[in-house]
């Protein structure tokens, strides 16, 4: 499937990237933290995704396993991305689908990750 080259951002504009994607698997997750963000995510391989500003802006946290680093700017709060790695090592990022200018995506297509179980 072709991506499509989107420009992302936090609230406030101190957080800036680019990710190419075709926002194929756009996913939601109901564990603890992702329940209350309340979130629609896409993963793209760490390839895919360059962040152009905001890296001093951007605090970490990680609970449970500590596997994903949720960075969110330090400024607004907003949580325009995640890192981690897929089950065989390969770095990737989780894009907040709703932090991207122009992005739109099929609903019926949305997969529900049972985060809660893991
Ligand atoms: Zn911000």
């Amino acid at each position: 499937m072709a991506g499509h080259v989107y420009q992302g951002s936090c609230h406030c504009g101190a957080v800036r990237f680019s990710v190419e994607t075709a926002l194929e698997s756009p996913a939601q997750c109901n564990c603890s933290r992702c329940r209350r963000l309340g979130w629609t995510m896409q993963s793209v391989p760490a390839g895919k995704f360059v962040l152009s500003s905001g890296a001093d802006r951007l605090t970490s946290y990680r609970f449970n396993t500590k596997a994903i680093n949720h960075t969110f700017c330090s400024v607004c709060g907003i949580e325009a991305f995640a890192s981690g790695e897929d089950g065989s090592g390969n770095a990737l990022y989780m894009v907040n689908v709703s932090c991207l200018e122009g992005a739109s995506y099929d609903s019926a297509a949305v997969t529900h990750w049972d985060g809660a179980s893991f």
